[in-house]
């Protein structure tokens, strides 16, 4: 089984228990090392907390060099799915809060729902 050193820059730097090593007066708080392909929380691990401990080290990480991981595929134009967008009418209810009585009223209305239907291109 391969280890990986969690690649958070401030890792190293988070007080836990978990962290700390050495012994007497030498004592450092240290990245903590990931056993690659164990669970996590008793889930299998999302292959990117093979190389960092927690959700705060992979985000330090992608604030600390998002312009080298943006330039590995930098995107320049928008990309567009195919898509019918299907609109139909349906009864439904709203409520008038503006009733005499001063009680809220259901009011039945004509709604419209919109799906968006993929389109098989094949
Ligand atoms: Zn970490």
């Amino acid at each position: 089984m391969s280890y990986n050193w969690c690649h958070g820059p401030n890792c190293h730097t988070q007080e836990t228990q978990s962290r700390i090593r050495g012994s007497g007066d030498d004592k450092v708080l240290r990245t903590i090392k990931i056993k690659e392909g164990a669970s996590y929380r008793g889930h299998e691990r999302y292959n990117m907390f093979n190389y960092f401990c927690g959700q705060n080290c992979l985000m330090d990480y992608i604030r600390e060099h998002l312009q080298a991981i943006i330039a590995i595929a930098p995107r320049r134009e928008a990309l567009e799915t195919p898509i019918k967008v299907e609109k139909t009418k349906y009864d439904s209810w709203r409520y008038d809060y503006n009733d005499i009585e001063g009680r809220p009223q259901r009011v039945p209305y004509q709604a419209t729902r919109t799906t968006i239907k993929s389109v098989d291109n094949g």
